[in-house]
């Protein structure tokens, strides 16, 4: 019988983000330091065998019903599917958070081991801003790797956009129209200060509320009431072109209704996107840890949960980490 663990704050967490790499193909300059990343040895990583040990008992005894795998980009890590396959048994609600650039190869795979939903980061529809952004010359094959996964029945997709002032902001509608042409939901989001280079400017968050205002003068569009835990408000097309939601991570912070904690590559237990402090869970699998202790390590973590983040405000403080090691 699962116990739901609730925070100081009385929020129940039943959501786990797993980063399976800290590795990227791609460099996206909102993400990661441009110079002088060093990926973790293997050695380090998790294993699929420790991953799947602490999903589970995430599920079985505290009855988490979400589990989101990010990296990194979570598509390099060799036998994919095998890591899938395994959480896909546990019948939890079970996502990927991918660049999208392998899909075309791997999406069919995914699918059969047991992947239902997914979400797609892109953040232009030009090449040359593609390059600018990700370094890597790669619009075709995300392209691609979208129409794969529409093809291989993943649903739903979700593409995430992330804005940032003078960079792509006036691709809001273009976006908004692709989405709307493939029935696929887009998400934009804020830009939060994790690209561990130190370039996040407030002046630079291209707030929700202007997204959906811009959208909504060209095809109107109709709130969907009730958020719940979910980051993202979402928005009916009033002609019925879908949906489009927005992630107001900076200026709307959502942070009152959080249900997770995040795991990274190397075994890390975050309880908040900001942590400035972590759980080694690592350490307590590999000194032959049992269950209990395990569980208990996850617990004392969520008890820690702040109530939210803190950016804005005079004490806030970066995390080391950049979005890239966390997982987003
Ligand atoms: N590589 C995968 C991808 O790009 O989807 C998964 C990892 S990525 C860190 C997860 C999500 O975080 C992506 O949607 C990405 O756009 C978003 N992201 C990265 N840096 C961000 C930042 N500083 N602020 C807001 N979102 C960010
Ligand atoms: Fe890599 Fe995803 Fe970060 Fe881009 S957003 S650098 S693809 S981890």
């Amino acid at each position: 019988m699962a116990t739901a663990l609730v925070d100081p704050h009385n929020r129940t967490v039943r959501d786990l983000r797993i980063s399976i790499t800290d590795r990227c193909n791609f460099r996206c300059t909102y993400c990661m330091p441009q110079e002088g990343m060093r990926w973790l040895p293997r050695s380090e990583l998790l294993t699929f065998e420790e991953i799947e040990r602490i999903a589970r008992l995430c599920v079985e005894r505290f009855g988490f019903d979400s589990i989101r795998l990010t990296g990194g980009e979570p598509t390099v890590r060799a036998d994919l599917p095998v890591l899938v396959t395994g959480l896909s048994a546990l019948g939890v609600d079970l996502a990927l958070t991918t660049n999208g650039a392998t899909l075309a190869r791997l999406a069919g795979d995914l699918q059969r081991a047991g992947l239902r939903r997914i979400n797609i980061s892109l953040d232009t529809l030009r090449r040359d801003r593609f390059c600018e952004i990700t370094r890597r010359d790669a619009l075709d094959d995300v392209l691609a790797g979208i129409d794969a996964a529409r093809h291989a029945g993943l649903a739903p997709i979700k593409l995430n956009c992330v804005l940032v002032r003078g960079v792509n902001d006036d691709e809001i509608l273009d976006f908004a129209q692709y989405g709307r042409e493939r029935g696929l939901e887009v998400r934009f989001i804020e830009w939060m200060p994790l690209d561990g280079g130190g370039s996040w400017t407030a002046d630079r968050v291209v707030p929700a509320r202007e997204v959906i205002d811009r959208i909504g003068a060209v095809w109107p569009v109709d709130q969907v009431a009730a958020r719940g835990t979910a980051p993202a408000d979402t928005w009916t097309y009033r002609d019925g072109g879908g949906r489009v939601g927005v992630i107001a991570s900076v200026t709307q912070a959502f942070c009152a209704a959080c249900d997770r904690i995040r795991l990274t590559a190397e075994g890390q237990l975050r309880n908040c996107l900001f942590s400035v402090r972590e759980t080694d869970l690592r350490a307590i699998l590999r000194s032959g840890g049992s269950d209990d202790e395990v569980a208990a390590a996850v617990e004392a973590e969520v008890g820690r949960k702040w109530a939210g983040h803190t950016i804005g405000q005079v004490h806030f403080v970066r995390p080391a980490r950049s979005m890239s090691q966390i997982g987003g």
